[in-house]
C-alpha cells in the first residue's frame, strides 16, 4: 500500500528556525528577493530550538587588544586540536561581520559599556573578555528580532512541519527534496526544492539529563545518516556540570545553573556534605566543565550522591544577600523547584548540553550531497573535541548566513528542481508509518531505557566494556522500537505519541554513532573520556572519527587526519602569549 503524499515546490527549503535557519533565510532573500524561500520547522517559528534559550552570549573579537587570531587560538586550544581549522577560522572571522549585522540590520540591542561600546563579558576557556550579550536573555533578543525580519521579508513558513527524510532525485546522487509531515493534520507532504538547508540543531536529548529544547531529537543527523552522509566527531558530547536536579516529573530537571555560581566561589558537596573537587583538580570547582562533570559523576558512582542522585551546590557561605543580588535569575529558578540557592543547598547533576559532532560540511556550507547544505549544531568540525561557551550561537548565525549566500549563488548558476526517486520516497513514507502496523507498546519504557544506558555507559566516563554493552542494548532497543506500535493510532493529527516514536528512532540511531565513535577513539580528548585510555594521544598525529551507516544498517567508523593548515601544535598566531583574563562563566 502506498501512502498519500501531498507535493509542494519551493526554490529554497530551510529545515529549522534557529539562528542557522533564520539567518540563512534572510541572506538568501537579500541575495535574490525573487527566490521562493520556505522555512519548515517542527515547532513555531521564533518559539522553538536552542538559539532562543541562549542565556550567556555570543563570542566575537571586537575590543581593542582582542583579535580574530586570539579567538581562533582559543577555539583550537579549547577543541583540543581537533577542529577543522578552515571552519574555525571562518567562525571567528565572520563573527565580527555577523554581530554588526545583528545590531545594525536585524535590530538587536546588546548591553553596552558607559562609553557606548558593546559590553563583552568573560567566559571560560577564553584569553579575552569577548562574549557579547543582552543581560542573560541573549537568545530571545536574537531570535525575536530575526523572526520579525523573516516575517517582514515575506518568507514562507511551514510551521509545525516535521522533516522525516531526505529524498534523492531519480537516477542521481543529488537531493530532490524532503519528506515531511504536517504535525497538525498528520498528513505527509513532499517538499521539492532546488536547494535545501539542514539546520535542525542536533541536541543530545538521548541522555537522562539534558539541556536542549524538547523539539530536538537529532533529526537532522539521523536523516543525513540514512541519506548516506558521513558524520564526524560523534563521540564528542559536551556535559554542563550543574544541571538542576528537581525530580523526574519536571522538565526543570537538567536545565542549566550557570557556571558563574562556581566562578563566584560556590562549593560542590557530595551527599555526605564533603567538598570533593579539590581531589580532582587544584582549581576545585573552578576547573573546566569536563573535569568538574567527571568529578561529580565519580562521586555519584561511588555511592556518595544526594537522595535524587546528584550532588549539592552550596552558595550560602558567600552571604545570602549577595547571592540573591548577584544571581537573581538563578535564585528564582531554584525557588520555582523548591530550592533555596541563596541560603540552602541545591541538588545538581551534569547534564548533556551540546554535540560537537555532526554532518561533515565545508566552510561554504556545502555537503557531500549536491543540493544539500548544512549549518549550525547539525554540523561537525567547527569545535573539535569541545565547544567554548559563546561559540555555539556564533556558529549557527555565522554559518547560517553563509549557507543563505551559498544557496542563492548555487541557484544563480541555474540549478534546477529535480523530481524525487519515487521508490525511496514511498519507502521513507512506509518507514515513518511503521508503528501503525504494530501492536501497541510502551514508548516510555524504551525512552527510559535509552536515557539510562546512554547516561550510565556512554556518558561522562567511558570504558570499552560499558560501551560494548551499550552497543548491544541499543541494537535491542532499536529492534524493540521497530516492533512497537502506538496506543492512539486512530488519527495522526497532533499525535504526539507518533512523534515520540519518530524521536526515539532518530535518537537511537544517533546514539549508535556516539557509541561506535567512542569505542573507536582509544584516547581521551576534550569531552570524550575513556577510563581505560586516559591519555590525550599525540597532538601532532591528531585524527577525527567519521561515522557512516552502511547498506546493511551497521555503523562504520574510520579515522581521518586533522590538517594543521593554519597552525600546528606548539605554534602560536599571537605575538605575545599573555593568557589574559580567564573566567569561569559560560554556556
Ligand atoms: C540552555 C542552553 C543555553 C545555551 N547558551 C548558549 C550561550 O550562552 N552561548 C552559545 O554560544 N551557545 C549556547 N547554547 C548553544 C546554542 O543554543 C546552540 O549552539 C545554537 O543556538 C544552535 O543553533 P541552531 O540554529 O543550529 O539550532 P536551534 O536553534 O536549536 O534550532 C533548531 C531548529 O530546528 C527545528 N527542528 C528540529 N527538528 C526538526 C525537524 N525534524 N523538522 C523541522 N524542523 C526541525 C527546531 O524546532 C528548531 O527550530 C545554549 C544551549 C542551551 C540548550
Amino acid at each position: 500500500m502506498s501512502a498519500e503524499i501531498d507535493h509542494l515546490h519551493t526554490d529554497i527549503l530551510i529545515l529549522g528556525s534557529g539562528g542557522a535557519g533564520l539567518f540563512a533565510a534572510l541572506h538568501a532573500h537579500q541575495s535574490n528577493p525573487e527566490l521562493d524561500i520556505t522555512v519548515a520547522v517542527k515547532g513555531l517559528l521564533g518559539k522553538c530550538g536552542c538559539t532562543r534559550m541562549v542565556q550567556g552570549g555570543y563570542n566575537v573579537a571586537l575590543a581593542p587588544g582582542d583579535s580574530v587570531e586570539r579567538h581562533f587560538m582559543d577555539t583550537i586550544n579549547g577543541g583540543k586540536w581537533l577542529p577543522d581549522q578552515d571552519l574555525a577560522w571562518t567562525l571567528v572571522e565572520r563573527a565580527q561581520e555577523r554581530v554588526r549585522e545583528l545590531e545594525n540590520e536585524v535590530g538587536c540591542f546588546f548591553d553596552r559599556n558607559p562609553d557606548g561600546s558593546v559590553h563583552q563579558k568573560a567566559f571560560a576557556g577564553q584569553t579575552f573578555d569577548r562574549t557579547v550579550h543582552k543581560g542573560d536573555l541573549t537568545g530571545i533578543e536574537i531570535i525575536g528580532r530575526l523572526a520579525e525580519q523573516v516575517w517582514a521579508a515575506g518568507i514562507h513558513r511551514l510551521e509545525e512541519h516535521r522533516a522525516l527524510a531526505l529524498i534523492p532525485a531519480a537516477n542521481s546522487d543529488r537531493l530532490s527534496g524532503v519528506l515531511m509531515t504536517d504535525v497538525r493534520t498528520g498528513k505527509l507532504v513532499f517538499v521539492q526544492a532546488r536547494a535545501t538547508l539542514l539546520a535542525t540543531g542536533g541536541g543530545p536529548t538521548m541522555y537522562r539529563y539534558h539541556t536542549p529544547s524538547g523539539d530536538k531529537s537529532c533529526d537532522g543527523m539521523a536523516m543525513a545518516l540514512r541519506a548516506g552522509l558521513p558524520l564526524r566527531d560523534m563521540e564528542m558530547v559536551q556535559f554542563h556540570p550543574t544541571g538542576l536536579l528537581a525530580g523526574n516529573d519536571t522538565r526543570m530537571t537538567g536545565t542549566v545553573l550557570e557556571e558563574g555560581l562556581r566562578g563566584a566561589g560556590g562549593h560542590l558537596l557530595n551527599g555526605e556534605g564533603q567538598r570533593f573537587m579539590l581531589q580532582h583538580d587544584e582549581r576545585g570547582e573552578r576547573a573546566t566543565r569536563d573535569i568538574v562533570s567527571r568529578g561529580i559523576f565519580h562521586e555519584i558512582r561511588e555511592g556518595r550522591g544526594t537522595p535524587k542522585g546528584g550532588v549539592y551546590i552550596s552558595m550560602s557561605h558567600l552571604g545570602s544577600d549577595k547571592v540573591r543580588q548577584q544571581f537573581k535569575g538563578m535564585v528564582e529558578r531554584c525557588a520555582d523547584s523548591g530550592f533555596d540557592l541563596a541560603a540552602g543547598q541545591v541538588e545538581v547533576v551534569p547534564t548533556a548540553h551540546y554535540m560537537m559532532g555532526g554532518v561533515i560540511f565545508k566552510p561554504d556550507c556545502t555537503t557531500e550531497m549536491p543540493g544539500l547544505f548544512a549549518a549550525g549544531e547539525d554540523t561537525g568540525g567547527v569545535h573539535g573535541a569541545n565547544r567554548l561557551g559563546g561559540n555555539g550561537v556564533a556558529n549557527s548565525t555565522v554559518f547560517g548566513g553563509i549557507a543563505g549566500d551559498s544557496m542563492a549563488a548555487w541557484l544563480a548558476e541555474g540549478q534546477q528542481s529535480h523530481a524525487p526517486d519515487t521508490e525511496t520516497l514511498e519507502a521513507a513514507a512506509r518507514d515513518a508509518l511503521l508503528p501503525l502496523e504494530n501492536e501497541p507498546g510502551s514508548l516510555l519504557e524504551i525512552q527510559q531505557a535509552l536515557h539510562a544506558l546512554m547516561w550510565d555507559k556512554a556518558g561522562i566516563l567511558r570504558t570499552k566494556e560499558r560501551l560494548e554493552s551499550a552497543a548491544v542494548e541499543l541494537e535491542a532497543l532499536d529492534d524493540r522500537l521497530a516492533r512497537t506500535g502506538l496506543h492512539d493510532a486512530e488519527s495522526l493529527a497532533f499525535n504526539l505519541t507518533w512523534h515520540d516514536w519518530l524521536n526515539l528512532r532518530n535518537q537511537i540511531l544517533v546514539s549508535r554513532t556516539i557509541v561506535q565513535a567512542a569505542l573507536s577513539r582509544e584516547n581521551s580528548r576534550g569531552a570524550h573520556y575513556r577510563e581505560d585510555y586516559p591519555d590525550t594521544g599525540d597532538l601532532e598525529t591528531s585524527y577525527y572519527t567519521v561515522t557512516e551507516l552502511d547498506g546493511t544498517g551497521s555503523i562504520q567508523v574510520h579515522n581521518r587526519d586533522v590538517q594543521f593548515k593554519r597552525i600546528a601544535p606548539g605554534e602560536s598566531l599571537l605575538e605575545d602569549e599573555d593568557s589574559g583574563a580567564l573566567a569561569a562563566s559560560g554556556q
